[in-house]
This record gives structure tokens, C-alpha cells and sequence, in this order.
């Protein structure tokens, strides 16, 4: 039976472009939506700037236009990467739009009325100068601690405490040097601590199938107060001057942008439907039918930072608002995507643009495909790693899949006019056919992606091995091997068409042309496709080539700082601070408990660096010799941002001695060493206490 998805992706903040985390989520979610939709299904896949609060406030004011503005000239370039990268929004709409005020006005009185909002007066700096309320990252001062000067007012970049604004010695406020005074103002709460929300996300939260294990356990640990912060209520209100949604019969207060940024999702959705693409897309109902519908699925693609606002304040905002408002259907969270092992950060301008990608003209489909072949369910980081990426996308894309219809094709082409003919069992076959797009299906759906295309891989593997076995070249020359040619080839170009099918949510341009130019199809594939047998070829056309591992340096050459700043940062998510929600937030990104056993996998040593030095053509790397005691390895580090060789000779550090050895672009890296970083700076290397000698044990 045919479903009915409502799908997003988490709301890129509009104060900058696109960065590789953003691009990356689309293609994860638009991977999932064009599998459902040749499933036959309905899917409406939208997505919104989120264009409201301080930062885009404040940045539209340092360059002397409106928020307005701003987020205008942002989302003017937002199609370049959408279309370059073949994501296929259905609508794309801002939170800033008429549609996001009446919704989120809508709710908010609807929270109130089940009593859920109420009034509480908030002590907090205040900027006399600029007239404004600070958040916590516009407050520096001196680390109560350490004494580290210019630290941010909700923790110390220097030894890592965390703190009130009101702990800062000297505080000063970042827009106008002024020192901010303490002021009251009352602001509005949303009760999440009310026992009937608690109950709710309770059952909601442990949902069979809703969340992922690691994303409903720790939702589990907020509502039961583990992670040492028992659950809060909302504070929802800003003060003017902010750029935000009026919150009605309150003068001067706005919501706080995390409010209506999510009620951006249905905004965008009402929007598609008043501009009939829903209908277009074979939806008849109304918005507000189509959103209260049982049938209906909603679904949301979110990165690993913000799964505290989309597991608790969103759902039990929905309820509590009631219909035609419904709760998420499900949550996808992934996790980070990281460069060489890398996480790509604003101060070290590591990364991958994505417009510079496309730039140079590298296929998005490579992109496509090399993430689809590395995610997976979990909430685990994706790392691009260049030299892997030339590898699967030339070995995979063009030697295994690719290459088998040229080889073909060209024979059928060439001695039978594009005739296809099956000799012997074909049900035998269309039975793999059918298995192999069961297993696929059945990956695509639970969005183990890298596990369809190593099944996918796995079949052109043997394809290709069966083509090869009957070595149709010998066929050729031998008039009376005519059938068998004809047999072996129209073999191979069905197991083609089978795989361009299992592919093309993954590669849609491929898809479409393989599907008109070689099969003559007047339509893009659908999933019942894979069982159609052709019976003729049209000449195959070059479809793909391969990945110059020149384009891979061309990508990575260093970049403007200011093109760098843009480019590379690091959350697949909305970069703007959260406060304390968002540092629950940020705990979530740890990754799930390991037992005893499983630490004990790591060898972890101290180890002496007797020699750092600089690697010719590499930005990012230092060579490192340790000596682990019993012998030396070659370590290759991503350091060399924050260290000078000479500075790190003779010091101690701590290894991994067990990781397996990597072939790296410079030479093989033979462990690891550690260091620790965040956005705000790093790395910064580990050191044992003295008395450590290289080779002891870390446990
Ligand atoms: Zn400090």
C-alpha cells in the first residue's frame, strides 16, 4: 500500500552557505525519499532557512542592511548547491515568512491554554551601551578559575570550567566593551516539567522503532535526570531588540528562535501546499487534512547536536498543541562528518567546500555515492578520507558497475543491432533479481546504506565474473557461438539495468540516462524495474569517468581564510549558540557506553617523539617518529596547525599502538596520537605526568 511521508532536514541557520555537514544530511535524507518514492510511495520533502534570533540580528547590522536582507541574499544561494548536488526539496521556504508567524502564534496559545506557559522574572546581563540582553557568547571576562583572560561567559577555552556570566571577573560585553549590568526582565516558560509532558515523552521516547537505540537512551537519560541536569522548563522569550516572531499579548517579547525554528518544518509544508506542488504531487487534501491524517508519516533528519530540541520540546510541543498538529513519526539522527579523521572547524578552516567541489568540476554523484557507501543507522561520524574516495568511486562506480555495460553493450551493439535474447533458465535469474532487491530494499529502508551498496558491489562483483568466465571475446570469433554471445551479453546488460535500479536513489542523473539512452525507458526507473528483463539495448554513450586524484589536491588547496571561514564548519546542524540546551545538547554526542573489555581492545601507550618535521604538499600533517621503548613508528598527525615541529621533540605523548596501519598520500601512518579539540580550538596533544617512560601501558 502506498504511504504518505512528510520528510525534512534539520533548518540550515541563515547566516552563512551550505557547509559539507549540511550537504551531507541532504543527501542522506534524499537518498531515503527517492527510495520511498520508487517504492511507489508518496513522499513531500521539504526544507527552510531558519532565519530568526541574535547572531543573524547582529551580523545584519555590522554589514549595515536588514535581517531581512540578509537572509534573502542567503537563501538566493541556496539552489547552486541543491541542484549541483541533485537534492530534490519539493519546497524550500524561510521562518521568517507569514506562515511561521501564524503557526507559531497558533501554538504558543495553545500551550498556554493547556497551561503549560507561565511567567518567571530572569536575572541577566544586560548591555546598558547597546540596550540589549547578552546571550552567554557575547559576555567575555576572566576565567574565575585560571584567570585566563577574554573567556566566554559560560565556560573557560583554557581550563575547561564551566560557569555562570555572573562568575566572569571583569566581564565585558563583545558587541560594545561596555560592562553589562544585572537586570530583571520576566520571561515565558514552557512547563516541560509538567507531569503530563514527562509522561508523554515517556512513552513517546520508548516507541518501538521511533528513535535509535543510542538516541532514545539518552533522550531516557534527560527525562530521568541522570545526566546530572534535571529536566528543565523552556525559557521561550527573548527581549527586543531581537529578530524574531512576536509572541502575542506579551509587548516586547519575542519567541526565542528555537521555538519557531522547528515550526519552520510545518511552515514550509503549508506553503508547498498553497502553492499546489502537493497537489501536483498527488496529494488532493488541505494542509491541516494532509498533517492530521492517520496515514500520514512524519519524518525529520537531524545531526547528533540538536537531538535534545527534537526529542523533547518538539514533540511534547506538538502534542500538547494538539491537531491538526501530530508528533513525529520518527527522528533519523547521524552523526558528524569529518575530513582525514579531522573535525572540521572554523578556526582551522579544514574542509571540503562544496561549492569549490563543484567548482572544479568533480560529479556529485561520486559525492553521493561515497557517502551512501560510508552511513549507516548509528549515530556515528563520516569521515572523507580523499584517498578512499578515489578508490571506491573509481574501483566501485566505473570498474565494477560502469565497465560492465561498455564491455556489453558494445557487443550487442556490434553483432546483433541491439537485439537482447536469454537462453536457458531466465527464472533463475529474475529469482537472484528478486533476492538482491529484497536485501537491497530492505537496507534503504533502515538507511544502512553502505550495507546496500556492498550488496549492490557484491553482485556487480559477480556479474562481472560471470561475463569474464565465458569470455564473450572468444564467443565473438566463433559464428557458431552466436546464441551464447547474445545469451551472455543480454545477462550482463539485465544485471546492469538490476543494478542501475538498485542505484539510482543514490546516483539519479546515471539513473535517468541508463534508464532512456541505453534501455529506452520515457521514464526514470522505478524499483518493480529490477525484474523487467530487457529485450533491447540502444548503443551505449559514456556514462562516467574516473576521479583524477589531482582534483582530490585541487579540492583541498588551501583556501582564503575568508573562503575558509564560510566554508568549513562543523555540525550538520544550525550554528548558533543554544545555551543549556544545547550543551545537553552537545553531550549527546558522545558516543554510546563501551564495557571494560572492549576499552581493553586499545593499547594505548607513551611514546617519545625523537623526531616531528614537516611533510612537503601536506597542510595538515606533521611525520612523527616515537618511540614506543621497544622500536620506533612512523605516526603521521594532523597537528601542525597548533604545533612547530621542534617544539614537540623529546616531549611525551600517549598513542594508540594497535591501530591498524593506514596508507596515507605521504607514506603509511603506523598508530595514532592523541590530542584533544573542539569548534573553539585545539588540538591540543596529551602528555603523561613525569615519571611516564616511553612503552608503559595507558589503562
Ligand atoms: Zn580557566
Amino acid at each position: 500500500m502506498a504511504e504518505k511521508f512528510f520528510v525534512t532536514t534539520a533548518l540550515p541557520y541563515a547566516n552563512g552557505p551550505f557547509h559539507i555537514g549540511h550537504i551531507m544530511e541532504y543527501i542522506q535524507a534524499d537518498i531515503w525519499v527517492r527510495f520511498q518514492r520508487m517504492q511507489g510511495h508518496q513522499v513531500h520533502f521539504v526544507g527552510a532557512d531558519d532565519a530568526h534570533g541574535a547572531p543573524i540580528m547582529l551580523k545584519a547590522e555590522a554589514e549595515g542592511i536588514s535581517p531581512q536582507q540578509l537572509v534573502a541574499r542567503i537563501a538566493a544561494g541556496r539552489p547552486r548547491y541543491l541542484q549541483g548536488f541533485h537534492i530534490g526539496f519539493d519546497h524550500w521556504h524561510s521562518t521568517d515568512s507569514p506562515e511561521n508567524v501564524a503557526l507559531s502564534q497558533d501554538i504558543y496559545r495553545r500551550l498556554k491554554a493547556a497551561g503549560l506557559i507561565y511567567s518567571k522574572p530572569v536575572e541577566q546581563f544586560y548591555d546598558p551601551v547597546k540596550g540589549m540582553f547578552l546571550a552567554d557568547r557575547y559576555i567575555k571576562g576572566e576565567c574565575p578559575n585560571c584567570h585566563s583572560k577574554d573567556q566566554y561567559g559560560d565556560a573557560c577555552e583554557v581550563c575547561s570550567t564551566v560557569y555562570a556570566p555572573t562568575d566572569l571577573i571583569e566581564p565585558y560585553s563583545v558587541l560594545t566593551g561596555a560592562r553589562p549590568v544585572l537586570k530583571t526582565s520576566d520571561h515565558l516558560f514552557f512547563r516541560l516539567s509538567d507531569p503530563k509532558c514527562i509522561d508523554f515523552l515517556d512513552g513517546w521516547t520508548t516507541a518501538p522503532g521511533r528513535l535509535q537505540p543510542q538516541v532514545a537512551n539518552k533522550a531516557r537519560e534527560w527525562l530521568s535526570g541522570k545526566d546530572d541536569q534535571a529536566l528543565g522548563d523552556w525559557d521561550i522569550s527573548r527581549d527586543a531588540p531581537y529578530f524574531g516572531i512576536p509572541i502575542p499579548d506579551a509587548p516586547g517579547k519575542y519567541f526565542y528562535v528555537w521555538l519557531d525554528a522547528p515550526i519552520g518544518y510545518l511552515a514550509s509544508l503549508q506553503s508547498y501546499f498553497a502553492s499546489g506542488k502537493a497537489r501536483a504531487n498527488g496529494e488532493p487534501r488541505s494542509f491541516e487534512e494532509f498533517l492530521a491524517a492517520p496515514d500520514t508519516k512524519q519524518i525529520h533528519f537531524i545531526g547528533k547536536d540538536i537531538i535534545y530540541f527534537h526529542t523533547l520540546f518538539w514533540p511534547a510541543m506538538l502534542r500538547f498543541a494538539g491537531p491538526p498538529y501530530k508528533v513525529p513519526d520518527n527522528v533519523y539522527v547521524h552523526g558528524f562528518i569529518t575530513v582525514s579523521g579531522e573535525k572540521m572547524s572554523k578556526s582551522r578552516g579544514t574542509g571540503i567546500s562544496p561549492l569549490r567541489y563543484l567548482d572544479i568540476g568533480m560529479s556529485p554523484e561520486w559525492l553521493r555515492y561515497y557517502i551512501a557507501a560510508k552511513l549507516n543507522a548509528n549515530v556515528e561520524d563520516l569521515d572523507f578520507n580523499p584517498e578512499d574516495f578515489v578508490a571506491r568511486v573509481n574501483s566501485d562506480l566505473v570498474g565494477k558497475y560502469v565497465n560492465i555495460a561498455s564491455r556489453a553493450a558494445n557487443f550487442i551493439t556490434r553483432h546483433f543491432d541491439g537485439a537482447l535474447a536469454y537462453a536457458g533458465d531466465v527464472e533463475a535469474l529474475r529469482g537472484q533479481a528478486a533476492e538482491l532487491a529484497r536485501q537491497v530494499g530492505e537496507s534503504y529502508e533502515a538507511r544502512e546504506f553502505g550495507r546496500a551498496m556492498r550488496e549492490i558491489m557484491a553482485y556487480a562483483d559477480r556479474i562481472n565474473q560471470d561475463f569474464d568466465a565465458r569470455q564473450p571475446w572468444v564467443l565473438a570469433k566463433d559464428p557458431a557461438k552466436r546464441a551464447e554471445l547474445q545469451d551472455i551479453c543480454s545477462r550482463t546488460l539485465y544485471g546492469f539495468k538490476l543494478l542501475s535500479v538498485l542505484l539510482a536513489p543514490v546516483l539519479p542523473e546515471v539513473g535517468a540516462r541508463v534508464a532512456r539512452e541505453l534501455y529506452g525507458l520515457e521514464r526514470a526507473f522505478g524499483w518493480p524495474d529490477a525484474l523487467e528483463l530487457p529485450q533491447r539495448v540502444n548503443a551505449y554513450r559514456h556514462l562516467m569517468t574516473r576521479v583524477d586524484p589531482k582534483q582530490l589536491d585541487a579540492l583541498f588547496e588551501a583556501e582564503s581564510p575568508a573562503a575558509a571561514a564560510t566554508a568549513a564548519a562543523a555540525p550538520a546542524a544550525p550554528a548558533r549558540a543554544a545555551g543549556s540546551a544545547a550543551k545537553a545538547g552537545a553531550a549527546a554526542a558522545a558516543p554510546a557506553t563501551i564495557s571494560i573489555d572492549e576499552f581493553k581492545r586499545l593499547d594505548l601507550r607513551v611514546a617519545r617523539i625523537v623526531a616531528a618535521e614537516h611533510v612537503t604538499g601536506a597542510d595538515k600533517l606533521l611525520k612523527l617518529t616515537l618511540d614506543l621503548g621497544t622500536g620506533t613508528r612512523t605516526v603521521f598527525a594532523g597537528i601542525k596547525s597548533a604545533y612547530d615541529p621542534a617544539a614537540l621533540t623529546g616531549r611525551l605523548t600517549i598513542m594508540v599502538a594497535n591501530l591498524a596501519p593506514r596508507k596515507m598520500k605521504f607514506g603509511v601512518s603506523e598508530g595514532m596520537v592523541l590530542a584533544a579539540s573542539d569548534e573553539s580550538g585545539g588540538p591540543y596533544l596529551l602528555s603523561p605526568d613525569s615519571g611516564a617512560a616511553p612503552g608503559m601501558r595507558v589503562s
